[in-house]
């Protein structure tokens, strides 16, 4: 099982930031160039996106893909808000009545999305837990820790509705409209930017591109050959006891998703706080990682993964990939600084020099 992955020596690392700062690069809005590929940044979904076109497209042909991927990215924010009184899941968790039914497609499509990384992850991904977020302040910066007996009563709700074999208060939902016990609320922010993602990737393809980056805040595609002399694209994975460049993997058509307890966090009486709620407790997830990277095709599910892999923490984890390892790769980071990566990244991951131990999952 032990394995010490290869080492980057640190002039090459710096040629890599250099070459491809997919990860850690410093956005500025607007547009630009990188190594082949014009770039173009906004902030939308609460954080900073990037996409990168190769510079041999036609440029009146560069504005509009952009212009429609920013599009494509404002519609699905537009929907998907759980903050905005005009998105349409506003109007799902704020409806009265226990049947809604829904104008959007997408909204449809990713709620069903996340009942399915449900089911897979026995509940470590659940979309249900936006009154949780609320009480904590995720969604506001109000931030506070929530009575404990409150947030014991509210998971046992959110669990009962989880639980299939309870028929009468489970959720439903078909083509056209969500059928789920009137209270429950969701959040989409474990799934919503892998979403986008795939979306864009589709666009992508649909108008020909063979190579684009698409970055959703540190969701990145790496899409199609990369320009250049070697075709995978290198992309960075951040050291989260530092924020500095852990080490890199080489891909191809691959999502790579990071969820960390250092990505959005309240600190209070020397207690640290995260966004990812453990859906058995109610509190931030707090199972011994503090970094899960998830490497698939799929970018939704890389997205969802992320989320709920950190909240299984390592055991759990890794017999989940056991299970599923046809369909992802992971690196597990623990709080005990020892990295775990899965087989199918033995030839395409390549660490930096640092004190960590390193573990090869098969
Ligand atoms: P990510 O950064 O992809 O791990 O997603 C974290 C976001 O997902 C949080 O800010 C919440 O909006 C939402 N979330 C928190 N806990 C969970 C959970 N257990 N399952 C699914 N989504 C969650
Ligand atoms: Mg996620």
């Amino acid at each position: 099982m032990k394995n010490k992955a290869p080492k980057l020596s640190i002039t090459r690392i710096n040629c890599i930031i250099v070459m491809l700062s997919v990860v850690l690069c410093c956005f500025v809005s607007g547009c630009g160039k990188k190594e082949g590929y014009v770039t173009k940044q906004f902030f939308a979904m609460d954080t900073w996106m990037e996409i990168q076109l190769p510079e041999s497209c036609d440029d009146k042909d560069l504005e509009l893909y952009f212009n429609d991927v920013e599009a494509i990215v404002r519609k699905l924010e537009a929907c998907f808000s759980v903050t905005s009184t005009a998105s349409d899941l506003y109007k799902l968790n704020n409806d009265i009545n226990e049947n809604v039914t829904l104008d959007s497609k997408e909204l449809l499509d990713i709620l069903k999305e996340g009942e399915y990384l449900e089911d897979l992850t026995d509940g470590a991904f659940c979309d249900k837990l936006y009154v949780i977020s609320k009480e904590w302040g995720f969604t506001t910066g109000n931030y506070k820790v929530p009575d404990k007996a409150w947030l014991d009563a509210e998971i046992l709700e959110i669990q009962d509705i989880m639980d299939d074999s309870n028929t009468d208060i489970s959720v439903d939902i078909n083509e056209s409209s969500v059928i789920r016990p009137v209270g429950t609320c969701f959040d989409l922010g474990g799934i919503a930017k892998g979403y986008a993602t795939d979306k864009i990737v589709d666009y992508l393809a649909d108008k020909g591109i063979n190579s684009a980056i698409v970055n959703l805040g540190g969701n990145i595609y790496a899409f199609g050959d990369k320009q250049g002399k070697e075709d995978r694209f290198v992309v960075g994975i951040t050291d989260p006891f530092d924020n500095t460049l852990l080490g890199t993997v080489m891909v191809k058509d691959m999502a790579v998703v990071t969820s960390g307890n250092y990505e959005r966090y309240f600190e209070l009486d020397g207690e640290r706080y995260h966004h990812i709620i453990d859906s058995t407790t109610g509190y931030p997830a707090d199972n011994g990682l503090v970094s899960v990277t998830i490497i698939s095709e799929d970018a939704s599910y890389a997205d969802g993964l992320s989320t709920a892999l950190f909240v299984m923490g390592l055991d759990e984890a890794i017999t989940f990939w056991e299970n599923n390892r046809n369909s992802f790769d992971a690196i597990l980071i623990t709080e005990n600084n020892e990295i775990y990566y899965t087989e199918g990244l033995l030839d395409n991951f390549v660490m930096t020099e640092k004190p960590y131990t390193c573990k090869l999952v098969k």
